[in-house]
């Protein structure tokens, strides 16, 4: 019996994507058998209802479940650290109020597929809060958390450009009840802002949903991007990754998250082989 409890939790999932974003296509969860599936936001102009009751019809009849919809925005550019900083999200105060605009539209269009949860990556939030950014951006979020509270959904923000203790501060300060954390080891490590088991530790009473990616740390952490590495063969430690992730009573869905756009058949193989790693580490903790 335990390990039928076990092998229910966590269903294994991945990022997928229609027309922007990086994710997979969405027959690759398909071939798979990947029972669920996160979406990068569709762009803008094919995102309307007939879209959304098309895309439900569809992942009704593969049996995948829709767990979470990502926003993201034109001109954002992951090319290296400043550059994110400079592109990535509502933070950059040039596109801050056109982007939010579009983040509640894209709320609404994950409505219309059903699914209760939004997710981003907000941007670099500024670490002093004494910075009169700091309090426009915590007010621009609640905005935005009210917006999704409206529409019976919490935002997730991905992890990665803040420490762990950085982005439990802003939770606090933003104080509503439907923010929490999508968490993304890897992305600890790329950014160079913690250790990724011990932010997860200290952020884990927020955790509603994760990403399974892996990476290695820079030479200069928080200067330069680490590397992302296939699940598995990094510094993450995946089955300790697993063993934290039950510490702190996370059941829901292992997002398998790999984007390398440009090598298909090798962005397949490696997703195949984290979700054949995620099941064995599964089965593992199972029957100990
Ligand atoms: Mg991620």
């Amino acid at each position: 019996m335990i390990q039928v409890t076990q092998l229910n939790k966590w269903p294994i999932g991945v990022f997928t994507s229609i027309d922007a974003g990086l994710g997979v296509n969405l027959d690759v969860a398909h071939e798979l058998e990947i029972p669920t599936i996160q979406l990068h936001a569709p762009a803008k102009s094919t995102r309307t209802s007939k879209n959304a009751e098309a895309f439900l019809q569809k992942i009704g009849d593969l049996g995948i479940t829709l767990t979470a919809v990502f926003g993201g925005f034109e001109g954002e550019s992951y090319a290296d650290i400043p550059t994110v900083e400079k592109t990535v999200g509502l933070v950059p105060p040039e596109t801050r109020g056109a982007r939010l605009a579009e983040m509640k539209e894209i709320a609404d269009f994950a409505l219309l597929l059903k699914c209760d949860v939004v997710a981003l990556h907000l941007g670099f939030v500024p670490h002093d809060t004494s910075d009169p950014q700091y309090r426009l951006i915590v007010d621009m979020t609640r905005d935005l958390c009210h917006h999704c509270s409206v529409n019976g959904q919490a935002l997730h923000l991905e992890t990665g450009q803040e420490t762990a203790d950085a982005l439990v501060q802003f939770i606090a300060d933003v104080n509503v009840d439907n923010l929490f954390v999508n968490f993304d080891p890897a992305n600890m490590i790329l950014y160079g802002t913690g250790q990724p088991l011990e932010a997860l530790r200290k952020i884990g009473r927020f955790v509603r949903s994760v990403h399974c990616k892996d990476g290695t740390w820079s030479d200069k952490p928080g200067e330069e991007w680490g590397c992302e590495v296939p699940l598995g063969e990094g510094d993450v430690d995946i089955p300790a990754y697993l063993n934290v992730l039950d510490e702190i009573g996370y059941t829901g869905p292992l997002t398998i998250e790999r984007e390398i756009p440009q090598e298909p058949e090798r962005q397949k193989a490696e997703i195949l082989h984290a979700r054949d790693l995620l099941n064995q580490c599964k089965s593992q903790m199972a029957t100990v």
